[in-house]
């Protein structure tokens, strides 16, 4: 197939250039301890400094692959996929959700949302960043509010955030991994003094696994 025609399928989200997919436990957020196939779609351009993920960034680097392929590999080993990134809405999601449902799996989402939501979704993580804040109607949409505290400054952040949600988003405070002895102590405390909010660990970091 020529490039532009590959060009052409990637834009309208029926190739997704895919990293890497693996079946693991969903380590973080509401849905913790929980066995997903994960989907890592590449290309981000939000730029986090701390991001464990920055090969992810450059979406030419990951071979753009068939969703049909992705979804069939996906079924094999689980109900639950978690589609992330890189920045996973930088793509039109809706083909591939619409191949997800139509097999009966439920569609997960972890998305910075800097760009418009797309795609048909049973659970969507919300993960702010300062540098490209969210696009409007996903706050509307979003089942839980991840925000990564890597800072004191970021506590502001999270509240900032929270008070776009919709009434039913789970508010989650995350240390960010690289400083978690110096954060997680400041994130516990938070909790307890605003409970509204709860913690967020890396479950699947301290367990070893992907
Ligand atoms: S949004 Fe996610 S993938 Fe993109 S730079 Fe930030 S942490 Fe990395």
């Amino acid at each position: 197939m020529k490039n532009e025609e590959v060009l052409e399928k990637v834009n309208k989200g029926v190739y997704l250039p895919l990293m890497e997919e693996f079946y693991t436990i969903q380590g973080e957020g509401f849905h913790k301890g929980t066995a997903a196939y994960f989907i890592r779609v590449g290309g981000c351009d939000v730029g986090c400094h701390w991001c464990d993920v920055k090969e992810s960034w450059n979406a030419e680097t990951h071979p753009p692959t068939a969703i049909k392929q992705i979804v069939d590999n996906a079924a094999k080993y689980s109900d639950t996929i978690v589609i992330t990134g890189g920045e996973p809405l930088m793509w039109d999601m809706t083909p591939i959700t619409t191949a997800l449902k139509n097999k009966g799996l439920k569609t997960h989402i972890e998305t910075s949302g800097a760009y418009t939501l797309s795609g048909d979704w049973d659970w969507i993580c919300l993960s702010p960043k300062k540098n490209k804040l969210p696009e409007g109607r996903i706050y509307d949409e979003a089942h839980e509010l991840k925000v990564i505290v890597y800072n004191k400054h970021d506590l502001i952040f999270a509240e900032e955030q929270a008070a776009q949600t919709n009434a039913n988003c789970i508010l989650y405070l995350q240390p960010e991994w690289s400083v978690r002895d110096k954060v997680v102590p400041m994130i516990v405390d938070y909790v307890m003094n605003n409970p509204k909010w709860k913690v967020s660990l890396q479950t699947h970091k301290y367990l070893n696994i992907p």
